[in-house]
């Protein structure tokens, strides 16, 4: 079977940070393209100039290629339906306003916005949806054309039928019948020339022959508008696909505002800018988000590759998904097991560098086989791995008291630790275990005591990788000290 290549789009409003949201349309958009040989494109949606933030489109394209969606048209490389950043195409959007004006499907409108908002208060004294009441929409045509040309303010209105109902088909949930009277002359082109989204977008989609076009649930209440607009110009429509919302983690309601600083004190993020920062791999939060919409098995580990392989619009599904950070940690976790070691050590180096600590590379390439079972996040390596690069630990005296044992003891267990060690010509894990389990069976003690008191010392920690082979990679000299040390502060205690 043959499949047509998609083109498809991601538009965000360069408003506030980039949001899961948009990284889940752009992933779907970009596994589409890639699945049927298509392309992936970035569209930027500027036109609100009172909400644009600065440095968020550079954020966005950030965002984006650290993802690994590399768009193959976008503002920043170009491309052949450019410009990609809607406030360089307004003629495009004037021009197109003017035929919709000229074929009867639109006209200009002269309402004052302080007569627009005295009608709205009224409808809603009234109990009725606020909707513009159509003044202008009766003007006669030459009349209009005349108040353009004298230079009064205007706007220009889509002439929305009224009779009738309109059928809009969305991918995921089939037909949506609407029933025109319930529609509004919503505004196209606003005072200042500039469209509103729902000219652009479908001009945009149009002129970049955008075959599929994946979005939020949120624009299922202005569709009908949108599948009119397209019909205005009479255009092929490109299939909808309306994405299902995001709950809450506890599933109940829809993810807010303070769900996300929520989310922020527990160390999690639903900014794709933090997700480095915490720790998080491309490969990881792509996987979870993949999950929150596309009904594959709930647990599936999947390559972009593999994602390739098995994404189908049609395996989308519009029940909404609740944000699972758990789960975040879940993919991020298994795809770190799965980097090569090369891979794992040269991502993890710069979490080191991040604390301070200059990471040798041939140490680092030691230490990721024996921590890397023990990373959620890649920077849980400092948790796990920063002693090896220290000069000296600092053990805390009392955890150098092993359970069961007081201060006196344990130094005598740190004594002949050292013994043992010291006599050996290096620490290579086949070399040490032996002699100390052999001491562990004399002492009476047990080898979680022994090794207890051990690892404090030479790690500074209760917890760390395996013992043995962790001293191998300190090295001898190294451990020798710092057990050395540990012996000065129980003596001490
Ligand atoms: N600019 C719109 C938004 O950020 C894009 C919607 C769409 O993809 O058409 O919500």
């Amino acid at each position: 079977m043959s499949i047509k290549p998609a083109r498809t789009r991601v538009a965000p409003s360069p408003t506030g940070h980039m949001h899961l949201a948009t990284a889940r349309v752009a992933l779907y958009d970009y596994l589409l393209a890639k699945r049927t040989g298509g392309q992936f494109i970035l569209r930027i949606e500027d036109t609100d100039l009172k909400r644009t933030v600065p440095g968020a489109e550079q954020e966005i394209m950030d965002g984006l290629r650290w993802l690994g969606l590399e768009y193959d048209e976008g503002p920043d490389i170009g491309g052949k339906f450019g410009p990609y950043r809607q406030t360089e195409r307004r003629e495009i959007y004037q021009r197109h306003a003017r035929i919709l004006v000229d074929n009867g499907s639109a006209y200009p409108c002269f309402c004052a916005p302080d007569r627009l908002e005295k009608v709205r208060q009224e409808q809603m004294k009234r109990k009725e949806n606020p909707r513009y009441d159509g003044t202008c929409r009766a003007l006669d045509p030459d009349e209009a054309a005349k108040r353009m040309a004298n230079g009064e303010s205007y706007t220009i209105r889509f002439k929305m039928p009224r009779e009738g109902v309109t059928v809009a088909r969305d991918h995921l949930r089939g037909d949506i019948t609407t029933e025109n009277k319930q529609l509004n002359d919503y505004v196209l082109l606003k005072t200042d020339g500039l469209p509103t989204y729902h000219l652009a977008a479908i001009v945009d989609d149009h002129e970049m022959q955008i075959t599929h076009v994946l979005r939020g649930s949120e624009w299922l209440g202005t569709f009908p508008l949108h599948v009119n607009i397209v019909r205005a110009f009479g255009w092929e429509e490109p299939a909808w696909v309306h994405l299902s919302v995001f709950l809450k983690p506890s599933g109940k309601g829809k993810l807010s505002k303070r769900d996300t600083s929520l989310a922020m004190k527990d160390g999690y993020s639903v900014f794709i800018k933090d997700m480095n920062e915490l720790g998080y791999t491309p490969e990881g939060v792509n996987n979870w988000i993949a999950l929150m919409g596309w009904g594959v098995a709930e647990d599936d580990v999947m390559t972009i590759e593999q994602m390739i392989e098995r994404f189908t619009i049609d395996s989308l599904t519009p029940s909404p998904a609740a944000i699972n950070f758990q789960k975040l940690d879940h993919f991020n976790a298994t795809h770190i097991r799965l980097f090569t070691t090369e891979d794992l050590a040269a991502r993890l180096k710069p979490y080191f560098t991040r604390e301070g600590i200059s990471a040798d590379d041939s140490v680092l390439l030691k230490i990721v086989p024996l921590i890397r079972e023990r990373l959620v996040t890649l920077d849980d390596c400092i948790q796990f791995g920063a002693f090896f690069f220290k000069d000296e630990v600092a053990p805390n005296p009392e955890d150098l008291v092993t359970k069961g044992l007081d201060a006196k003891q344990s130094a005598e267990v740190a004594r002949r630790a050292y013994q043992i060690l010291a006599a050996q010509p290096d620490l290579s894990h086949e070399r040490c275990e032996p002699p100390m389990r052999a001491y562990v069976e004399e002492s009476g003690y047990s080898a979680g005591q022994v090794f207890g008191i051990l690892r404090v010392a030479v790690t500074g920690q209760k917890v760390s990788p395996p013992l043995f082979e962790s001293m191998e990679v300190i090295g001898r000299e190294k451990c020798l000290q710092r057990i050395k040390n540990a012996i000065e502060i129980l003596e001490k205690m």
